[in-house]
């Protein structure tokens, strides 16, 4: 019932001829038809090149962020309506690099979070804890006020377009992965907390998975009850990999 998606983050990774490759690879490697949604994330320049390169419709893709405002005197600022107009579908909101290095707060991302739904993309609401959190036993209380925040900005309803991705930072880049079983610990509270806004919402948003996924750890992540998927970040940047991580799924 819920479709699983596999979304490569590239950050800020790539050129127009590594864009053209790792797409021409991907696509090559994914086939004509397959049972799971695709999502490729590549920094702001290379969205309409990707745009035109993307043959498949179950290939979606995204954007890294967006800015709160419509348009306007918003220097080095990208609209949601401007990564609709290159193709985009989705965008990532919150990631925790953008959180950490560049101070966006909770109010940040839901005001984020708006400007997407409002312009018709899905956003990908990345939540997350610090190794420091999950030390003091804080991961749930963190990961619920991240939650909160945005569904007291943009109501229950707005997750019905929406997707969520767990990213325990202490996992991002580090080659550590939460286990199986911590990760479906936090996406089963993650979905607890949606369902009890709204039950059909709750059951049917799709929550993925984020930190140091690979090939070799990506199924035993993926059979988890409540994890739908991942957001992959350094393993999406070679297309075997990435299409050996979608086939988990
Ligand atoms: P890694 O897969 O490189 O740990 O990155 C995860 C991530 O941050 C995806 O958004």
């Amino acid at each position: 019932m819920r479709k699983p998606l596999i979304a490569g983050n590239w950050k800020m990774n790539g050129s127009r001829s590594e864009t053209r490759e790792l797409l021409a690879g991907i696509q090559h490697g994914l086939g004509e038809g397959f049972p799971f949604e695709v999502m490729v994330i590549p920094p702001y320049p290379y969205l309409q090149l990707a745009a035109g390169l993307v043959k498949h419709d179950g290939l979606v893709l995204g954007a890294q962020d967006l800015s709160p405002h419509a348009g306007g005197a918003y220097t080095g600022e990208v609209s949601g309506a401007m990564l609709v107009d290159c193709g985009c579908r989705a965008v990532l909101v919150g990631h925790s690099e953008r959180r950490s290095l560049h101070g966006e707060t909770d109010a940040d991302v839901a005001a984020k979070f708006r400007a997407a739904v409002q312009i018709g993309l899905t956003p990908v609401l990345c939540v997350g804890e610090t190794l420091a959190e999950r030390e003091q036993g804080q991961t749930e209380a963190v990961v619920s006020r991240q939650l909160e925040r945005v569904l007291q900005a943009a109501g229950i309803v707005a997750f019905a377009s929406a997707v969520v991705a767990y990213e325990p930072v202490w996992a991002i880049g580090t080659g550590k992965t939460a286990t199986p079983a911590q990760a479906q610990e936090v996406h089963a509270v993650i979905r607890a907390q949606l369902a009890s806004e709204d039950a059909t919402i709750g059951g049917l948003v799709r929550i993925l998975y984020g930190g140091s996924v690979k090939p070799d750890n990506a199924a035993e992540i993926f059979a988890q009850q409540d994890i739908d998927g991942g957001l992959i970040g350094g393993a999406s940047l070679d297309a075997d990999s990435f299409v050996a991580i979608c086939r988990a799924a």
